[in-house]
């Protein structure tokens, strides 16, 4: 094969590349496109039926034998690896689409966006810059308005898409760094750095970033909780102290959707508070932002419109793949601000605000993923996710309830999202033995294949932990688990 050159002359193409380009080419055609969609579309059909185990009885050792080999040195056809991941990877994933997957806060995606990702790895844009994101730079931007406007932002607002939560709150600490410490940039924190204020029950994403801004982790200050979420009087004894004592508070982070319980804090009380003290309020809704998009639960992320910024991650509540989160802000120059870094060679800014996101985002080459979000608010509409993201917590709220109306088990809280914390109990036992049977009968339950749930320790007590990310999962499996999880201790 020979490939023409500009003004006549050609350079002769290596038979073994012109054989390599081929099979990319077949590889790009719609034959070898269909029969990726096969085995995508096989694995949600039979596990979104409920077929088969939830995870894989294989050990990490049998896993690892499994993919031990040298590196291959030559390829093999398309077929023959789809083969192999349907044989070797399908068999060992914990199948987040089958409805008794009530485990971690990962989503069972919604189909129209899994398929999105195909088309974003094939334009492969890079989101930091607009000239390298022609039009998905403007979707992000457009995306960006109807959160913002969603969560009562104001017109100055703005933001950007992120890998997750964690790097929300890392971007909006370091926004509340740059108007606390507007040198820190250059010259570091220096010995007077601030503190930041989160609930105890606040994600390890708060201190980690704490930690990462130099401050250092005994800069975090955590305030007590009450019913799982944070004590405001506390808060406010506490903003009151560290103002006597002089000690500057960078920012107050409060909780919307808490790992463990799906707990909101009054955000409501907080913003005023933090208003009063003129401190940056940073509301990590990783979790429960998504209740913005619900008639019947935005009441719980009230007064959210008094944060200067918020971590939402779709990829939860909105049944996103991983990788799609975000990060809004009231005023987008206070984020601009966060990244004082210049790079002539990318960003093109001649005054006015700047297109590239890369000027407000962490990340320098990055997916276009704000895409899979795009394509699902066409597809289901903002009413199609309201409907699923409320369907979730009516699953977690009759499980609940469910619970309630035995006596084998007990609820340790009433459930304000997808989540609820549990436990199994049996007459006789002290607190101690049943932190041992529920581990011990979490394991074996997930082991067994029939469903998988989490664990969590809760007020010193180690407790049972479902998450409902699945829109699949209805009541039916919500019993079948507790029946499951009955049997399984009648046999510890
Ligand atoms: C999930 C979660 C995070 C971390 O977000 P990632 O997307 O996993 O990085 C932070 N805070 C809360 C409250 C969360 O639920």
């Amino acid at each position: 094969m020979r490939w023409p050159r500009a003004g006549g002359s050609s350079i002769p193409t290596e038979p073994a590349f012109a054989a390599l380009l081929a099979e990319l080419e077949a590889d790009a055609g719609e034959a070898a496109g269909a029969a990726v969609a096969a085995l995508v579309a096989g694995y949600l059909a039979e596990a979104g039926r409920g077929e088969g185990p939830v995870s894989s009885p294989a050990t990490a050792e049998e896993l690892a034998a499994r993919f031990a080999e040298a590196v291959p040195l030559d390829g093999r056809p398309l077929a023959d690896v789809l083969a192999r991941l349907d044989r070797d990877l399908l068999s060992g994933v914990n199948r987040l689409a089958h409805p008794m997957y009530m485990g971690h806060q990962v989503s069972a995606p919604l189909a129209a966006s899994i398929w999105t990702e195909a088309l974003k790895a094939a334009v492969n844009n890079s989101a930091a810059v607009r000239e390298m994101s022609p039009a998905g730079t403007a979707v992000e931007r457009q995306v960006i308005r109807w959160m913002c406007d969603l969560a009562g932002l104001g017109t100055a607002a703005g933001g950007t898409f992120t890998s997750g939560g964690t790097e929300a709150t890392f971007t909006a600490l370091l926004a509340a760094r740059a108007r606390a410490l507007p040198d820190a940039w250059e010259h570091g924190v220096g010995d007077a750095a601030p503190v930041v204020l989160a609930g105890e029950h606040a994600h390890y994403a708060v201190t980690r970033a704490v930690a990462e801004l130099g401050l250092g982790m005994r800069r975090a200050v955590a305030v007590p909780s009450r019913d799982h979420r944070m004590d405001a009087a506390a808060l406010a004894a506490r903003l009151g102290e560290l103002r006597r004592d002089g000690v500057p508070v960078m920012a107050v982070v409060a909780t919307a959707g808490s790992t463990a319980t799906g707990s909101f804090d009054d955000l409501e009380t907080i913003g005023r508070l933090c208003e009063a003290h003129d401190v940056w309020l940073h509301v990590d809704g990783a979790h429960g932002a998504s209740a913005l998009v619900s008639e019947r639960h935005r009441h719980r992320v009230r007064g959210i419109e008094r944060a200067r910024s918020i971590a939402w991650d779709p990829h939860k509540l909105l049944l996103m793949p991983l990788g799609t989160g975000m990060l809004l802000v009231r005023d987008e120059a206070e984020l601009d601000r966060a990244f004082a870094q210049r790079a002539p060679y990318l960003f093109h800014g001649s005054g006015g605000r700047v297109l590239d996101q890369g000027v407000r985002s962490f990340l320098c080459s990055r997916p276009v993923d704000v895409l899979k979000l795009w394509v699902a608010l066409q597809r289901y509409g903002l009413r199609g996710l309201a409907a699923a993201h409320d369907h979730l917590c009516d699953i977690a709220h009759d499980l609940w309830t469910a619970i309630a109306a035995r006596d084998d088990f007990e609820a340790m809280h009433e459930p304000e999202s997808n989540i609820l914390c549990f436990r199994w109990r049996r007459p006789g036992l002290d607190d101690a033995a049943l932190d041992e049977l529920n581990r011990r009968l979490r394991e074996t339950y997930n082991r067994s294949g029939t469903g998988w749930i989490t664990t969590t320790v809760l007020d010193g007590r180690r407790v049972l932990r479902v998450t409902i990310m699945n829109p699949r999962t209805q009541a039916a499996h919500t019993r079948a688990l507790l029946d499951g999880l009955a049997a399984e201790a009648g046999r510890l």
